[in-house]
Formats: C-alpha cells, structure tokens, sequence
C-alpha cells in the first residue's frame, strides 16, 4: 500500500515542519482516507482503532479549523476514559506547537473537579473529557460548548458498551447545530448508527481494516494444563523476552495470583486493577510507561482505555470468552508500522473457545509447544529502572527541571541514570536506574526541590 505525504494535504508549511519533528513521514491509512475530507469540512464517520493514527487525523482537523486568536472554546473532544482523554490531549498539544499558543484542557472524572474548574476559568480553546464530567459542567452552567465548530467522539462504540451514550447525546445537543462532527469507532453497531445518523450530516465514511491480520500480529497458541498457566506465563516471558507485555487474566483474582508469582519469580510485573483509585493506577501506568515495570497484569475490564504505544506483547493468560474481545485484546500489539507479538494459553476445556476464535479470525490458529521453547524461568527479566514517588507535583509549582536539577545537583545523581520525569497535579514520577534506586531513595531521605523538602519514597 502506498503511503502519501502529508505534504499533498492543505496544511501550512509551519505543521508539515512539525509533523516531520514528530517522525510522521507518511500518512497512515486512516489519516490519508480521512483528512482530505476532514480538512474539506466534511461529517465523518471512521472505523479505527487506538493505534491507526486516528487522533492525529481528527486533531489535525480540529487545528485546521481553529482560530487560536479567539479565546473560547471552539472544539470538543469526547472519549471513554480518562485515560484516553489524557493520550489526546497529549497527542493535541504537540500537534498544536505549529499553531502559536493553543489551549487544550481536559475535563474528565475519577479526579476533583476544582482544578479543572479553575482552569477552565482562564479560558480553552479545545476541551478533551470524558462524558460525565462534561455533562456535570454542563449542567452546574460552568461550561459553554456555544461556540464549538468541531465535535469528536472517539471510541463511540467504547462510549456504548459503557453506558455513556445518553450523556453523549446531551452533550451533542449542548453543541451548535452547524459544526463539523467527527464520530471514530472501532466497530458500529446498530445502537451508535441510529444516534449517527442524528448526529452527523451527510457525513463521508471511511473504513481501515479493523482486524489484524497474520502479518502484523505474530499469534501463537500453547495447550496448558490449567493449573500451569502461571508457570507457562513467565516461561513465554522468559523466552520472548519481549520489553513490555500485557497479560490478560479473565478474573482479578487471577490477575493478583499471577502478579505475586511473576514477581516472585523476578519479574517486574505488576496488576492494574479496575476498581483500585485513580492514584494506584496512575502510580502502575507510570510505572509501565517509564520502564519500571515490563509486565502488566489486567482483566479486560481494568485495561479500558489503556493506550499504550508499542506493547511488546499480549498474553492471554486464559482465552477471552468472545472472539471479539481476543482480536481487541491482541490489537493492543503491533501499533503503527511495528509487528506485534500475541501469546494465548488454552487449556483443554478452553478448546471450544479456541475454535471460535479460528472461525471468527477465519484462519487456522498457529500451535505451538510449550515444551520447544526454553524450560525454565530463570531468564526472568527485569525492568530497566525504578520509579522513584515525590510527594510534590504541580500543584507545589515544581516542574521536571526542577527534579532534574534537585537529583543530579544536590542529590548527586548521576544524571545518566535518570529516565523519565512525569510531574502530576498532586507527585512527581522519576524513572531511575534500578540498579542505584534502592541506594539513592535510602541516601537522601528527602528530596530538597527549590529550597523546599519533598517527600519521596520509592514505588
Ligand atoms: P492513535 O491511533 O491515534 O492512538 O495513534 C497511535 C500512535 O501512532 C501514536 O503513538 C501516534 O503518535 C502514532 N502516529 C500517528 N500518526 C502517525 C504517522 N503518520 N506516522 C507515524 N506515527 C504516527
């Protein structure tokens, strides 16, 4: 398939510059079906996933209508998650540096709605949320959605299965009638077509091929007996040695048994829970995003709204019961351009699921053995880095310089063993080389951070 430049797209000279700094040589195949008619103005309705490129496609839409000169908000963004409203504002600023001073503020729940009030109250010009909080906003009068000309709903479908369309539905009738409308979804079922067809206006469709295929994803499916899966588990870690994996159980307390034996065994693993708070699970995301943490474990339910660029690999631990949900499951590897690497653990009453996963796929399922790969688990692997908490984040005005500053002046770290610095609203997240962090954190105690003792400790 060829791939066209963004330069054959009516895009200023400024954000083809940005786009070549962002390494985006080409179009992928969502953006290059899509944008012509985003760009032109049109209704869209796209079939996509997380990984296609589809947040630049629509960001790139939004930028193009904006005017940054106007300070109100001109473009809303709806997602499932907080999550992933976090992944698009993210992906909307740096496509906005070629814009001047663009203003993208999220609005989303499972965190206190003050602060985004009190930005929301010195102006916006693109708001990112997830449904509830924006309908909260609505509702209490703090926010005007009059003066939006470009409408997105990403994941639609996500915004379906999780109750959120009657919000939605608000939320769009809360828009100007005359706006652009962009719907994004991985699958469009009849519930989200009949809403659609209300929504959006004579909109064009695009379609980019949702399941992977053969040649993007490398599957492998191994016959376990039940009670060896976690044993099975680390032994594929510990073969493919892949640099971040995510391995889904069916339960959580499946998830919580695996994540103790894998981390008795060596490994960096650790459980992402659905129903934990927003702060242990921001903690575990951080931590798998900066190299602290090389194996997540979750059920399908807590891996929601994950995006995580350049998953190594998926594991199942234990076959998803609708083939549906295992094709999404193993989409999470093998992003754009990167092949993926997908692991599946089926015990002999599960062979019934296998072959409806085979007359899903519509392929024959690829056996392999346990017993050819390498036998032991001793090849655990760690993780590069540790994450070092400070107790300090925003809020208390400190920024990553200044952490940077702190550890590698008085702190005397070197600073080659300092990865990546995440400063939140409430702490700050700093990758350091596992091999030194244990020592550093016992060393120093605290950390000083502008003159001010910062409480750290070591996750
Ligand atoms: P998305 O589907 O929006 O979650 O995008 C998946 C990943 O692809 C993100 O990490 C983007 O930064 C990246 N990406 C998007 N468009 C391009 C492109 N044209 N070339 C290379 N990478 C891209």
């Amino acid at each position: 398939m060829s791939s066209p430049a963004f330069s054959t797209l009516p895009l200023s000279p400024a954000q083809l510059a940005n786009l070549t700094q962002m390494g985006y040589e080409a179009m992928t195949p969502i953006q290059a079906e899509s944008l012509p008619a985003i760009l032109e103005g049109r209704d869209l309705i796209a079939q996509a996933k997380t990984g296609s490129g589809k947040t630049a496609a629509f960001g790139l839409g939004v930028l193009h209508r904006l005017n940054p000169a106007r300070f109100s908000i001109q473009a809303l963004v709806i997602c499932p998650t907080r999550e992933l409203a976090e992944q698009v504002a993210i992906e909307l600023r740096r496509l906005a540096r070629a814009h001047g001073n663009v203003k993208v503020l999220t609005l989303t729940g499972g965190a206190s709605a003050r602060p985004q009030i009190e930005s929301l109250a010195h102006g916006a010009h693109i708001i990112v949320g997830t449904p509830g909080r924006i309908l909260d906003l609505l509702d209490r009068q703090i926010l005007d959605l009059s003066g939006v000309h470009t409408l997105v709903l990403d994941e639609a479908d996500r915004m379906v299965d999780m109750g959120f369309f009657p919000d939605v539905v608000d939320i769009v009738n809360a828009c100007p009638v005359k706006r652009q409308t962009l719907l994004f979804s991985a699958t469009y079922p009849a519930t989200i077509r009949d809403d659609a067809d209300r929504f959006l206006n004579d909109p064009v469709r695009v379609t980019v091929d949702t399941q992977h295929t053969e040649v993007q994803i490398e599957q492998h499916f191994f016959e376990v007996d039940d009670e060896y899966r976690y044993q099975a588990t680390a032994q594929l870690l510990g073969h493919y040695r892949p640099e971040s994996a995510l391995a889904f159980c069916n339960t959580k307390a499946q998830c919580a048994q695996l994540t103790d034996y894998l981390r008795a065994q060596g490994f960096s693993a650790l459980a992402l829970h659905g129903d934990k708070d927003q702060r242990d699970r921001d903690d575990v995301l951080m931590q798998f995003s900066n190299q602290s943490c090389n194996v997540l474990v979750a059920t399908d339910v807590a891996a929601r709204g994950l995006d995580i660029p350049l998953l190594g690999a998926v594991i199942n631990v234990e076959l998803a019961r609708d083939p549906q949900v295992h094709v999404h499951r193993i989409g999470r590897t093998g992003r754009v351009n990167e092949n993926g690497l997908a692991l599946s653990l089926c015990a002999p009453q599960e062979k019934h699921v296998a072959e409806k996963i085979e007359a899903y796929q519509g392929m024959p399922l690829r056996w392999s053995k346990l017993s050819a790969l390498k036998r032991t688990s001793d090849h655990a692997v760690q993780a590069p880095m540790a994450t070092l908490l400070v107790l300090g984040g925003k809020k208390a005005k400190l920024r990553p310089g200044d952490l940077l500053g702190a550890l590698t002046g008085e702190g005397g770290v070197d600073p080659s063993k300092i990865g990546k610095i995440n400063v939140t609203e409430q702490v700050s997240y700093v990758a350091l080389d596992r091999k030194i962090a244990h020592a550093t954190v016992r060393r120093l105690g605290m950390l000083t951070v502008k003159g001010k003792n910062q409480r750290i400790k070591l996750l």
